[in-house]
């Protein structure tokens, strides 16, 4: 199932570490806050991601399952 990173805006408090972790998806604007690359993490970045969400010290990155829409009839 495709995943994405998603960030608690509120949580963060902007040392960077996981855009030191992740720099193929997470930058940085210019107070040291991340930016996240749009879309779903591709396969290869997946194990690269929770390791970011691991080492974040105060828990404001998660990775989320993109459920799919199924259609109704
Ligand atoms: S590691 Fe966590 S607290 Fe630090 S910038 Fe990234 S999301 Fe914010």
């Amino acid at each position: 199932m495709a995943e994405t990173l998603q960030i608690d805006r509120i949580r963060c408090d902007g040392h960077g570490l996981c855009a030191e972790l992740l720099p193929e998806l997470i930058s940085l604007d210019d107070w040291g806050f991340p930016i996240i690359k749009a879309g779903t993490l591709p396969p290869s970045l997946v194990e690269h991601a929770r390791r970011a969400v691991d080492a974040c010290p105060v828990l404001a990155l998660r990775l989320a399952s993109m459920t799919p829409v199924t259609q109704r009839h």
